[in-house]
């Protein structure tokens, strides 16, 4: 337990707590942290300093398969997937009491393992972490079947019951809040869960299904199996004792999700996948600083990793100097990479050193294609050991640049001049994704035509990616089936019996 008022704390105090945290670094089987079988294990490194922070149990298949057989025998003996919906509930509340109780700590994990700024973490993914288990708790006695009027002489009644196992797969832009958001709706559901959290940010979903059994949940129903994803991964989503695969990652891993699916038992599978996000401000934008705001954020929150970033922004040629002058002079006042542990920064480093390389590479490639570079300013020399990206911005960038058709996930805005609404959603739906998209007008009748015509799954009227725990989150196209969130998620993990009886 820690004190989590923002305010109140400096480096200094988040630097303490981090070089004295224990992290739990094993597997979370049937209640029990335990070692991996094979008794392997993985580094776990910080992106801000290059340093090692754990040595974690490295999960094979063969662990994967303890925990499905655990979650099995969890979901056969009733111990979760009977109890009184009223008691369910209280485990989800509870749990999402414990979250905010243990804020500090999981807000530290997740600081530490992917570089998250600890501010962002305890104002955003920590709290919207517990209103996850929370509105998902809210859900439990409100999943209902049906009684149908179709037949004289027979009462049909149309039952909803669990799928059984689940296995999640997670990525790591939002270790804590992406676990929250897969987890929390297969359980209420009432499936037992096993979770394979991403290898560079495993630490908060083993804390978390700790706190399930502290929160009164049985054992063996939520179970964490670190590894890695073509291994520990790759066993889940291939296990003919898995139900379902709730999957949200790339989009090349998404695929393979299908096909390991076609190729075990036809398990049902949803993913959340990448995205090109356009926003699109047109020349009657009410206010202009608000948007250049909004499109600064859209892309450099979270370091850019973030699947809904908007990383395509079209901007009318009557207001476009204007806009890509506004956006470079403002967006240094919004984002400097700096220390995650401070809690005055706005921006940490990238995952991995990988990653790093993978956007300073289409750095080069946005120069090679013409595009007109801006921001991109050095960095402070005592973040050199870290994976830091300074904000960058290439405008003047047009459609078939690779800058602006691929998934950079990282601080990468592309800006492109528009000449109307007709081109505008052109462009946007010229992509293979269809994730989130912002329109930026004070014409009524544009914005409902925009909405329309636009192929996303989330599209955001002036303003962009706001919402709640009723919006459906997820794609169109190559961006995923299915949606995160929202009271549709409960069901996706249901099926229905259909009872006929004869009154004959
Ligand atoms: P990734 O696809 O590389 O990995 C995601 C997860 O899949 C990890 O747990 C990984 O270990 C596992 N995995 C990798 N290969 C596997 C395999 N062969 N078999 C089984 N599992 C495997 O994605 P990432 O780099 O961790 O995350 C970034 C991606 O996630 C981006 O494309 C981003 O847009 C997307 N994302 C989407 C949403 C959404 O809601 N649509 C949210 C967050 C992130």
């Amino acid at each position: 337990e820690s004190n989590t008022n923002v305010e109140d704390q400096d480096l200094s105090y988040w630097s303490k707590l981090a070089a004295n945290l224990k992290p739990e670094t094993r597997l979370y089987i049937a209640g029990k942290f335990v070692d991996a079988h094979e008794g392997g294990r993985f580094t776990n490194v910080n992106p801000a300093t290059d340093q090692l922070i754990a040595e974690m149990s490295l999960g094979t298949a063969k662990d994967i398969d303890l925990a499905v057989t655990s979650a099995r025998a969890a979901y056969r003996s009733g111990s979760w997937s009977k109890m009184a919906p009223r008691d369910r509930m209280s485990v989800l509340y509870r749990m999402a009491d414990l979250i905010e109780k243990h804020a500090g700590e999981l807000a530290l994990l997740d600081c530490l393992d992917m570089g998250k700024p600890i501010t962002s973490l305890l104002t955003g993914d920590v709290p919207f972490a517990a209103l996850t288990f929370r509105y998902f708790g809210e859900t439990i006695d409100k999943i209902e079947g049906a009684v149908t009027n179709t037949s004289t002489d027979a009462l049909h009644m149309i039952v909803r019951e669990p799928l059984g196992v689940v296995g999640c797969i997670t990525p790591w832009n939002y270790p804590l809040m992406m676990a929250a958001w897969k987890v929390a709706p297969a359980l209420a559901a009432g499936n037992s869960v096993v979770l394979k959290p991403a290898e560079q940010s495993p630490m908060s979903a083993l804390l978390l299904a700790r706190l399930f059994t502290e929160a009164g949940g049985p054992d063996g129903v939520f179970n964490v199996v670190n590894g890695f994803g073509e291994d520990a991964g790759r066993a889940l989503a291939s296990h003919m004792d898995v139900d379902k695969i709730s999957f949200t990652g790339s989009t090349e891993v998404g695929r393979l999700m299908m096909i390991y699916a076609g190729q075990s038992n036809m398990k049902r599978v949803t993913t959340e996948l990448g995205g090109k996000s356009p926003q699109i401000i047109l020349d009657d934008v009410a206010d202009i600083d608000v948007a250049v705001d909004y499109a600064i954020h859209g892309i450099y929150a979270n370091q850019g990793e973030v699947c809904s970033a908007s990383s395509r922004i079209l901007v009318h040629e009557k207001i476009y100097d204007q806009f890509v002058e506004k956006f470079i002079k403002r967006a240094p006042e919004l984002y400097q990479p700096g220390n995650p542990l401070d809690p005055q920064t706005t921006m940490g480093p990238l995952v991995t050193r990988e990653q790093q390389r993978r956007v300073q590479e289409y750095i080069s490639i946005g120069n090679t294609e013409g595009a007109k570079q801006a921001l991109a300013a050095s960095l402070a020399p005592e973040l050199s050991a870290g994976y830091f990206v300074a904000p960058t911005l290439f405008f003047d960038a047009n459609p078939n640049m690779r800058i602006a058709r691929e998934e950079i996930f990282g601080p990468v805005a592309t800006i492109m001049p528009i000449k109307s609404v007709d081109e505008a959603i052109q462009i946007a739906n010229d992509s293979i994704y269809g994730l989130g998209a912002g329109i930026w007008t004070s014409n009524l009748t544009t914005a409902h035509r925009m909405v329309k015509e636009i192929e996303a799954g989330m599209v955001w009227v002036n303003c962009y990616d706001h919402g709640d725990m009723t919006q459906p989150w997820g794609g169109y196209k190559q961006s995923g089936q299915g949606r995160d969130k929202c009271f549709e998620t409960v069901l996706a993990h249901t099926q229905t019996k259909s009872v006929w009886i004869h009154l004959g």
